[in-house]
């Protein structure tokens, strides 16, 4: 339980802090019912549909982990879930620290991938260091590109055929032929010139306020 002296305290430093910067983590989507990435609730069922008796996995990253499903399989899964990050409601967590921090000098750098940040933050004003599944890259990656799938992936969506998307449709690297993969921490994680202008972004919101009074917030 959160006692309201804490939540009293936190408000003061805020109101007293000349720069703050945010550290958002999981917690911050899961505290507003996103859960479904680590437990077995009713997203999860919708988006998983029969592959989760098929492979007797209760949570998404299970799913994710799990080598047997097909390539097609794999690619359901992920286009569902991209679809869902474009279209669920926003965070309540979210809406509220936006109202939070509204007028004040901050900062946020999230290992979020659910873009749920960008519903109610500026985008200059985040860094994301473990990718965003808005994004695709190639997965080897042979170059240094990342590219935006909302449109690619409603139109795929609609190809998903018994849990699988067939195989001739699973988006390829436009250089080497190599699946592309979402831009997310993995062993391939592209972290490119896109990567390191956020870092570079956030590094220099440090370096700018070193001498400031400032306030880390973490939010795990
Ligand atoms: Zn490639």
């Amino acid at each position: 339980m959160v006692l309201q002296e804490d939540i009293n305290l936190l408000k003061e430093k805020i109101e007293q802090a000349d720069s703050i910067v945010v550290g958002g983590a999981s917690g911050m989507s899961a505290a507003s019912g996103f859960i479904f990435y680590y437990q077995e609730d009713d997203v999860f069922k919708s988006l998983a549909g029969s592959l989760a008796k098929k492979y007797n996995r209760h949570n998404m990253f299970d799913l994710f982990y799990d080598q047997r499903p097909s390539r097609g399989e794999q690619w359901a899964l992920m286009l569902r879930t991209i679809k869902y990050v474009y279209e669920c409601q926003t965070g309540e967590t979210y809406i509220d620290l936006a109202k939070l921090l509204n007028g004040k000098n901050y900062y946020i750098a999230t290992t979020n991938q659910d873009a749920q940040f960008y519903r109610v933050f500026p985008e200059e004003r985040i860094t994301r260091i473990q990718g965003d599944w808005r994004y695709w890259q190639c997965s080897r990656p042979c170059h240094d590109k990342i590219y935006y799938n909302k449109e690619e992936t409603f139109k795929l969506y609609e190809k998903i055929e018994n849990d699988a998307l067939p195989d001739n449709l699973i988006p390829r690297c436009p250089h080497c032929g190599a699946e592309l993969a979402p831009w997310v921490r993995s062993y391939t994680f592209l972290q490119g010139e896109f990567y390191r202008q956020e870092m570079k972004r956030y590094m220099e919101f440090l370096r700018s306020n070193a001498h400031r009074n400032t306030l880390f917030l973490e939010l795990e």
